[in-house]
């Protein structure tokens, strides 16, 4: 299982000598505060995200340790080229003055990142620096994967509770345990990336063609989840034309494939009995009728 996040990042100036430590662990040769640029990026959090998942407290413990010395990526290149920042500090922050939306002290996983000042990472650090880019995904697999509702490990057949609903005034969702790897973390872009998702499926392998098939398959899948959101819509308007359209395709995004199959699937058959196919011919259309009462509904 791969997870992303993406999240915010801020912009530090001045530089401690015990960050230049840090950093220099990491450097082949010795750099000093004018050679580096630094800022602090928001890896992951215990918040409910738009999957409705989380990571646990100890997940975001355990990728803590994980992310130090990670490189950063810019706009989704995966290549040598790409990776012009390195993660050198990573702290887990209880901001008191924030709850999660399930009751929980909100935890946050901040790292402190560094990059060269060069000519060819000037542009890139204007864009942090005036938050242009300021979105960030990271990657990491994770072992276990439990039902909040029940705790039962996600697709065991004993849990039949659905992620986005709720239960007892619990939102269901799935929390996200015991982090065995952390990938490259990436900026991408504003607002192109806001709904991407892609990189869940992305390995920790740095394998630019199977990324890209994997990318492609990413960008079918979507565009097959999006005609099976237009068709369930289709046939819920056909069936309940109260409905307000923009209510029904909110609940919509947030079903996934199987649901949104049975769904569709339930909402056809009930429209397939309440449109009937009207037939060609005149006399097949007098025998229609005969046969089905509801042909006069229409
Ligand atoms: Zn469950």
């Amino acid at each position: 299982m791969l997870k992303c996040k993406e999240t915010m990042t801020g912009v530090k100036n001045v530089i401690p000598p015990e960050d230049m430590e840090a950093i220099n662990r990491y450097s082949k040769t010795p750099l000093t505060p004018e050679e580096v640029f630094t800022f602090d990026l928001l890896l992951c959090d215990n918040e409910i995200d738009r999957d409705f998942e989380r990571f646990s407290a100890d997940a975001i413990s355990g990728l803590c340790e994980m992310f130090l010395g990670r490189t950063g990526i810019f706009d989704h290149t995966w290549s040598a080229h790409g990776q012009k920042a390195r993660i050198y500090k990573t702290q887990v922050i209880e901001d008191p003055s924030k709850i999660t939306s399930y009751g929980e002290p909100y935890i946050y996983l901040k790292a402190s990142a560094y990059m060269l000042r060069n000519a060819e990472n000037e542009a890139l650090i204007d864009d942090i620096r005036s938050g242009i880019k300021k979105e960030v995904s990271i990657g990491c697999s994770v072992k276990e994967i439990t039902c909040n509702i029940c705790g039962e490990p996600d697709g065991s057949p004993s849990c039949s509770h659905i992620r986005g609903a709720e239960y007892d005034g619990v939102i269901c969702c799935r929390v996200l345990n015991e982090p065995t790897d952390a990938y490259e973390w990436s900026f991408v872009a504003v607002p192109a990336q806001r709904d991407a998702g892609v990189m869940k499926r992305f390995s920790g392998a740095a394998d630019d063609d199977a990324i890209k098939r994997l990318e492609k398959e990413a960008d079918l899948g979507r565009m097959y989840l999006g005609k099976l959101r237009d068709d369930t819509a289709k046939s819920a308007v056909l069936v309940l034309p109260e409905l307000n359209e923009d209510i029904l395709r909110s609940v919509l995004s947030k079903l996934d494939e199987k649901e949104l199959m049975s769904l569709g699937e339930t909402l056809k058959k009930r429209a397939d009995k309440l449109y009937p196919p009207v037939c060609q011919l005149k006399y097949q259309r007098e025998q229609a009728r005969d046969k089905d009462e509801n042909y006069y509904k229409i």
